[in-house]
């Protein structure tokens, strides 16, 4: 199938997608909607998730309202998980909605939502557009997959692919949430 946008730039991507088409094939790597997330808060955490360094995020301590209120909404969103990669929701009218607790780190959910949508078009050759919502805040933003967001992902599943493979975490940086992340005590004790 002819996928409905074409805008990849990288053969590191266009392997990705190919791969990712053919479920024998060994992807270069297996990149979810959450590693996006985690790559546009904290590279170092994406890479310590990566490596399987995880932490009980069931604590009352899960930073940045990250944590989707799963009473949101749930009247009109079906949820699904596809190829193990993606876990979105869809709603009545056919969109992929993400919800978030608060709109204080915009990016990393918008950059989340983004990726599954590219997800949908560059491997399942489905379009759909998606809905960003803050139920707290009352607030919702419509989402679409423009070439230039799309070229977006892309640099993010580059920049993914380089963490992941690297030996050492990035180079430790304060960040204005570390007091609030669960890897605190990893990098600053
Ligand atoms: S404590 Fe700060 S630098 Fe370390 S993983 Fe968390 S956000 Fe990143």
């Amino acid at each position: 199938m002819t996928p409905s946008l074409s805008y990849s730039k990288s053969s590191q991507i266009d392997e990705l997608i190919e791969s990712e088409r053919e479920p024998h094939r060994e992807p270069i790597a297996r990149i979810t909607g959450l590693m996006v997330q985690y790559y546009h808060v904290c590279e170092r955490e994406l890479w310590f998730m990566s490596k399987g360094i995880d932490i009980d995020r069931d604590t009352p301590n899960i930073q940045r309202g990250s944590h989707v209120d799963e009473k949101s909404y749930r009247d009109s969103r079906r949820s699904f998980s596809i190829d193990g990669r993606i876990a979105l929701d869809i709603l009545d009218d056919g969109d992929v909605m993400e919800v978030k607790v608060s709109s204080t780190l915009e990016k990393p959910p918008r950059m989340q939502l983004l990726y599954y949508l590219w997800y949908l078009d560059r491997i399942h050759n489905v379009e759909k557009t998606g809905v960003l919502a803050y139920p707290k805040e009352r607030s919702r933003e419509r989402v679409e997959l423009t070439e230039e967001a799309a070229i977006d992902v892309e640099e993010t599943l580059e920049g993914i692919i380089e963490i992941v493979n690297s030996e050492r975490p990035p180079a430790l940086e304060k960040k204005p949430y570390c007091d609030a992340c669960l890897y605190q005590d990893i990098c600053w004790l």
